[in-house]
């Protein structure tokens, strides 16, 4: 049976172990921290990952998650921009981020073994293989490490990586008896969203401008309409993380044996909601192309053809989601005016384009 080390058992990680594993690899998942998990925040899954999910033999989803309905775009005084009908899109479903990675780990099986508290310093490869941390060595390695990863680092040393969008997010699971039907609010640096669990609970996410390190928390969305003030207050934690994403042009994500995955690869800011979405969708296309090696030879062949695959899409996703960010956080009164008038706008004539 082929081997493969999985490093970091986020969802791109835990996602690449069970692509991997029902291609008849034996895996081991090495993960530096103590437990297995996901932070306590909701998560937007969009059609093409559900699809991956199910690929993968991923059962669950649908009864854990929520479909999003058309929310629309209000301004901090609660006025619309645009309307819930007028969207049109396609839309993601809602699930708790805890929720989609216990759906994960579900699935492993007794070709995956894990890891967890098992720091990964080194990595080197040769003709037949990767050692780890000169102990453990397989045919190939996976580099799910997240945006920092130390794999690509190792691989890249002249890469930039990461490089701050110039605001920060907070998160939240609001446990709170409300009836609103979520969506985005957008004002001059800053915005607000929120969206319904499958348990009723609401999970919000905001971002502000602001130097990376601050620890304050910004008191401008308790002047905002309702109910995000009592979203806020009904948050029993808040989880606070500077928004990084990866500098372009994105590096290869295949070298030799090793392959980069998910945010190790291609970190987006989570303005379109796809970061892990395209974690997911990498571990269906890295299973896809490992799963026509046979006995190794033809691995990095394999692994060139996923970066083929997956680069540029991911790329386009990485600008499109900075651009789409930095449109967002627009301080500019003339630029967040015209801004709120060509979406407004555009939801008239989507409007008028479906009727
Ligand atoms: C505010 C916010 C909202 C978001 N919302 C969405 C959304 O709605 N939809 C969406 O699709 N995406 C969203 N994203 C993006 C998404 O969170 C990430 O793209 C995704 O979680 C990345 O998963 P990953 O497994 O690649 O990396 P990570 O989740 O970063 O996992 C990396 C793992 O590797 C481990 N690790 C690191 N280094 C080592 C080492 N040396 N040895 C061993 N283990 C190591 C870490 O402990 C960690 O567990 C959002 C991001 C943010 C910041």
């Amino acid at each position: 049976m082929s081997t493969a080390i999985v490093v970091g058992a986020g969802i791109g990680g835990v996602a690449a172990a069970v692509a991997l594993q029902r291609r008849g690899w034996q895996v081991t998942v090495l993960e530096r921290a103590r437990e297995l998990g996901e932070v306590g925040a909701g998560i937007s899954v969009w059609p093409s990952a559900v699809a991956v999910l199910e690929e993968l033999g991923v059962k669950g989803v649908e009864k854990a998650s929520v479909q999003s309905k058309p929310a629309g775009i209000r301004r901090p005084d609660g006025r619309w921009m645009v309307g819930a009908p007028e969207l049109g899109v396609e839309l993601p479903v809602m699930i708790h981020r805890a929720q989609l990675h216990d759906l994960l780990t579900a699935e492993f099986g007794p070709a995956i073994t894990v890891r967890t508290g098992y720091d990964v310093r080194t990595v080197t490869q040769d003709a037949d293989g990767v050692t780890v941390n000169d102990e453990l060595r397989a045919e190939l390695l996976v580099a799910a490490d997240g945006i920092r990863s130390a794999v690509r680092g190792a691989l890249y040393p002249q890469y930039k990586g990461p490089r701050y969008s110039g605001f920060t997010a907070y998160r939240g699971i609001a446990n709170v008896d409300i009836d609103d039907g979520g969506g985005e609010t957008w004002g001059r640096g800053q915005l607000f969203g929120a969206a319904r669990l499958i348990d009723g609970r609401f999970y919000w996410y905001a971002t502000a401008n602001q130097a990376p390190g601050t620890t304050s928390e910004p008191t401008v969305f308790e002047s905002w309409h309702d109910p995000i003030p009592q979203l806020i207050a009904g948050s029993e934690q808040i989880l606070h993380n500077d928004v990084y994403d990866l500098t372009l042009p994105l590096v290869p994500f295949a070298r030799g044996r090793i392959a980069l995955l998910g945010d190790a690869a291609h970190a987006m800011t989570p303005n379109l909601g796809r970061g892990a979405c395209s974690a997911i969708e990498d571990a269906g296309a890295l299973g896809r192309h490992l799963g026509a090696v046979q006995g190794g030879k033809d691995l990095p062949a394999a692994l060139m053809a996923y970066d083929a695959e997956r680069r540029p899409a991911t790329t386009k996703l990485v600008k499109r989601s900075r651009a789409l960010g930095r449109l967002a956080q627009t301080e500019n009164r003339l630029l967040s005016t015209t801004r709120d008038a060509v979406v407004a706008l555009g939801g008239k004539l989507l409007a008028l384009r479906r009727k």
